[in-house]
């Protein structure tokens, strides 16, 4: 599809853009709330436990965010390469309406069984 690939590489471009600006936010409030636990309400040793428990919430969080984050920025830096849209398997141009579900996806329907 090559000369679709300007229109798509663009489009792609943006929606991963405005991703990276969504998780780069979130993880900064997340790193936030952890370092900071006691902007929490009810923070009183009774909620120590509870306070702890949403800790372990917050980095799983964190985590989900920052490997987003990374998946986020491959894309972008294989858009720059120019082998956006490629199966990581078969080499084969992953199906539009998965990139338009998952722009950083990299395997193919087939290959991401
Ligand atoms: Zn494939």
């Amino acid at each position: 599809m090559a000369n679709d690939n300007n229109d798509l590489y663009q489009d792609a471009r943006e929606r991963l853009l405005t991703l990276q600006e969504e998780y780069r936010t979130r993880i900064e409030a997340i790193e936030d709330h952890i370092q900071n636990p006691q902007d929490d309400l009810n923070e009183h040793w009774e909620d120590q436990a509870i306070s702890y428990r949403q800790n372990d919430m917050r980095k799983n969080l964190l985590a989900e965010a920052q490997q987003n984050l990374m998946y986020v920025e491959n894309a972008l830096s294989r858009i720059e390469n120019g082998t956006y849209g490629e199966c990581e398997v078969c080499g084969e141009d992953i199906e539009p309406k998965r990139l338009e579900a998952i722009p950083y996806a990299t395997l193919c329907m087939q290959h991401a069984e």
